[in-house]
Order: structure tokens, then C-alpha cells, then sequence
């Protein structure tokens, strides 16, 4: 598994950072690598994202680069001084700024997930994140701002964010410890890495399947921010119960700025809106997202895919947890969660739409999530649920780590079922030789 360390300087008031990437790997396919390639999200934004300076150690070479990038595409092939053959280790340094764009709360969510608000500071796809090699290349695709346009292998993650201002705090998962302004984290088995940073985070915890959970909010929010823990705590549960063990070391939920959600590896950022909003009912976003940023720590975490392509496999489960949150704690919101969440809204489009097909991401969340849910119960429904879950848990086992496509998704269904799946790939799907 690739490691990376990644050391950030974080001015908060300047609202920028300076940091270092060193990123370790061996070569573990049977093809020599030419290049090792790289996608920066945050690079669609102008005058954000700058690359510094790249340093290639491969045997005794080591090559240095001073690098330019252009916004736009935030793809970065670095070239190796002689081909890495299968078995040799090599490592990356890069250098690189971000000027931290301003986010509005509308934004769903904002380019690379990152930016500032008059409260916080969220640093989500800033970084150059190794994308994954599959079947002799490796894997790129274009930015574009709809669903969660990224791709990672499993990474070990270690972060330091050092602030100019010992009262910010910083959050992410995996918290490691803090001295005095440098604060530090580890994930391992991570699909990505992100921070949040204020003056301002109030901290609430609790713990449930030996996983310590931290709930993050604003001072305004006490109510939703507490009651974050237990939704966490219940989602974690369940989950585990449901899927498998649960991936990570410790499970965060942190008040974001934007309109949204967003999951990352032992981190959900859920949006401000939910905790503003927030009354004490259940039935409010706020219960819906953290349930599915937390199932997405299995289907997007310990399981991969696509999301640019495939977006379909880790959102249709990740969508459909909400509801089994629902079932197993509050059965009678059930009506009211397909009402809210997916009759409400016109849907249209193939389950397995790719996030091209969508130019804007509200249509394609609200449209295809919809879609998803219903495919996803359809499916419940045809197998029985015991063939259903134990399909989850073997799916999860067999995956755990990896990265899936939707013929492992259907391989591993039909590992549990002989009924005929074809009316329901012929009702919700493009690709209908699953
Ligand atoms: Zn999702």
C-alpha cells in the first residue's frame, strides 16, 4: 500500500497553506512504470492550487523538478529518470501552495472540496492524490463538478497541520495527539485525507463498537452537534452489524460550510445547513447524512470505485443506509424518508450514469441517488433479506481494501441468488450484460 505523509502549514487568517507531500510506493504490478501520475481536484479553481517543486528518488537518482501548472485539469504525470521495474521502490516529494478559495454556503459542494468561510476553513481534494494503477495504466479522468469526481487506491495516511494560531483547531480523523500548534493524524487503508480547521469547534464524544466518535460543530449548533454522536454512534452500530467491521481507527463528524455532504476516510463533513435547521426530530437531514457519510466509510472507504465513472456503487448503498438507519431505529419514519428523500424529487437517468451525464450535481445527486434507492430496494426485495445481507457482507469481505467494479458488484449478488435480475437491470440500467 502507497504511504503519505503529508505536512501542512496552515495560515488561517491569510486563509492558505504551504506544504509537503512525500508519498512512498513499490512497484507492485508486473509492468515498469515510466511515470507515476497524480489528480489535484482543487486545480479546476484559478489561482488556487500551485506546484512548487517535485522530487523523484529512484534507486540512487534523485531528480528534482521545479514544476508550473496551469489551471484546469488538475492531472500531474510525473516522469520517472528510468523505468521502475516491478518490485522497485521509489518516492515522490512535492512542494505546492494553496491559496484557499472563499465558499458559498450554496455551493454543492464547492471545486475540490475545499474553502474558506467567514468560520471555518475545509481542505478536502487539495493535495496531488496518487490515482490508482489498474490493468497497466494508470487511471485518469477529467474534472468535472458534479457528484464526487475522485479516484483513490488504499493509502496509508499520515497529516500534520501546523497553524499560525495555537486557538485554531484542527480536525480529521485518525487523531494521533497535538503539540502545541502542530496537530497530528494517521489513517491507514485511507481512500483520501481532509482537514477542517476554526477558532471555533465546539467538541462533543462518545464511543460505540470500540470506536471512539467525535462530533465537531459550530457554538450555535450544541443541540445537533450532541446529538450527532448518538446518530453516529447508532449509524456505526448498524452498520457494523449490517456489513462488517468498521474500516477505521476512530469515526469523526465535523460541521462544514457548504450545502452538503462529503465523506472521507474515519471523516464525514456534513453541512451547516442540517445543523442550522436542526430541531431535535429525526426526521431531518441532519440524521440522513451523518448515516450516509458513515456507511460511506464502508462503501467508498474500505471499498472503492470509481466515482467519477461508477458513482453508483458506493452512493446507491451509501444512500439506501439512510433508510435501514431509519428501519432499525425509528420504523415508523420509513414512509417519510422515501417521501423527503426520493419521491419529492423527479428522477431520470440509468442507476449507473456516469457523473458526465449530469452538469449539474443536484440534478445528478437528487435524480440518480433516487434511482439508486430504488434499484437498491427492488434488489432487497427480489433476493429476500437474507440473501440481501449476506450478499453485503461477502461483498464488503471479498472487497475490503480493494477496488470494485459493478461486474464485482453483480458476481458477488449472484454468489447469492438464482433469480432472474434482468427486469431489474433492464429498468434501472444502461449496462444491462451485469
Ligand atoms: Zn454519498
Amino acid at each position: 500500500m502507497p504511504i503519505v505523509e503529508l505536512d501542512v502549514e496552515l495560515f488561517y487568517s491569510e486563509r492558505w497553506m504551504r506544504a509537503v507531500q512525500r508519498v512512498q510506493l513499490t512497484n507492485t504490478t508486473d509492468s515498469a512504470w515510466t511515470e507515476v501520475v497524480f489528480n489535484v481536484p482543487l486545480n479546476a479553481v484559478e489561482d488556487a492550487f500551485y506546484l512548487d517543486a517535485v522530487t523523484v528518488t529512484l534507486g540512487e537518482i534523485v531528480q528534482e523538478e521545479t514544476w508550473e501548472m496551469a489551471a484546469g485539469n488538475g492531472i500531474v504525470r510525473v516522469p520517472l529518470p528510468q523505468p521502475a521495474t516491478p518490485g522497485e521502490e521509489l518516492s515522490v516529494v512535492m512542494n505546492f501552495r494553496v491559496v484557499i478559495p472563499p465558499v458559498s454556503q450554496a455551493s454543492w459542494p464547492p471545486i475540490g472540496t475545499t474553502g474558506w468561510t467567514a468560520t471555518l476553513i475545509q481542505a478536502g481534494e487539495f493535495y496531488p492524490a496518487l490515482v490508482p494503477y489498474i490493468d497497466g495504466e494508470w487511471v485518469t479522468w477529467d474534472y468535472h463538478p458534479v457528484g464526487d469526481p475522485t479516484f483513490y487506491p488504499a493509502t496509508d495516511f499520515r497529516l500534520t497541520v501546523t497553524t499560525d494560531d495555537p486557538g485554531v483547531t484542527v480536525v480529521s480523523g485518525g487523531f494521533q495527539g497535538r503539540a502545541d500548534n502542530i496537530w497530528s493524524f494517521a489513517v491507514e487503508g485511507a481512500r483520501g485525507i481532509a482537514f477542517f480547521a476554526s477558532p471555533d469547534y465546539v467538541m462533543a464524544k462518545g464511543e460505540a463498537v470500540g470506536v471512539p466518535v467525535y462530533s465537531y460543530y459550530l457554538p450555535d449548533h450544541a443541540q445537533a452537534g450532541e446529538d450527532a454522536v448518538e446518530v453516529a454512534e447508532r449509524s456505526l452500530e448498524l452498520f457494523t452489524e449490517l456489513y462488517g467491521p468498521y474500516p477505521y481507527a476512530d469515526l469523526v463528524v465535523v460541521e462544514n460550510g457548504f450545502f452538503g455532504g462529503m465523506e472521507y476516510s474515519a471523516l464525514a463533513s456534513i453541512t451547516d445547513y442540517a445543523y442550522h435547521v436542526y430541531q431535535g426530530d429525526p426526521r431531518s437531514v441532519l440524521h440522513t447524512l451523518i448515516a450516509h457519510e458513515v456507511a460511506h466509510q464502508w462503501w467508498y472507504g474500505a471499498v472503492g470505485n470509481h466515482q467519477a465513472v461508477e458513482a453508483w456503487l458506493d452512493e446507491s448503498l451509501g444512500f439506501y443506509s439512510e433508510l435501514l438507519y431509519y428501519e432499525a431505529y425509528y420504523p415508523d419514519m420509513v414512509t417519510w424518508w422515501w417521501e423527503a428523500r426520493v419521491f419529492r424529487y423527479e428522477r431520470y437517468g440509468p442507476v449507473d450514469a456516469t457523473i458526465y451525464s449530469y452538469s449539474v450535481s443536484s440534478d445528478f445527486i437528487l435524480s440518480m441517488y433516487g434511482q439508486a434507492a430504488l434499484f437498491v430496494d427492488t434488489l432487497r426485495e427480489t433476493m429476500g433479506d437474507e440473501a440481501f445481507f449476506a450478499f453485503l457482507q461477502d461483498y464488503y469481505r471479498t472487497h475490503y481494501g480493494g477496488i470494485v467494479t459493478g461486474r464485482d458488484f453483480f458476481e458477488a449478488v449472484r454468489r447469492h441468488t438464482s433469480e432472474d435480475l434482468n427486469p431489474l437491470l433492464e429498468a434501472y440500467f444502461a449496462e444491462t450484460a451485469y
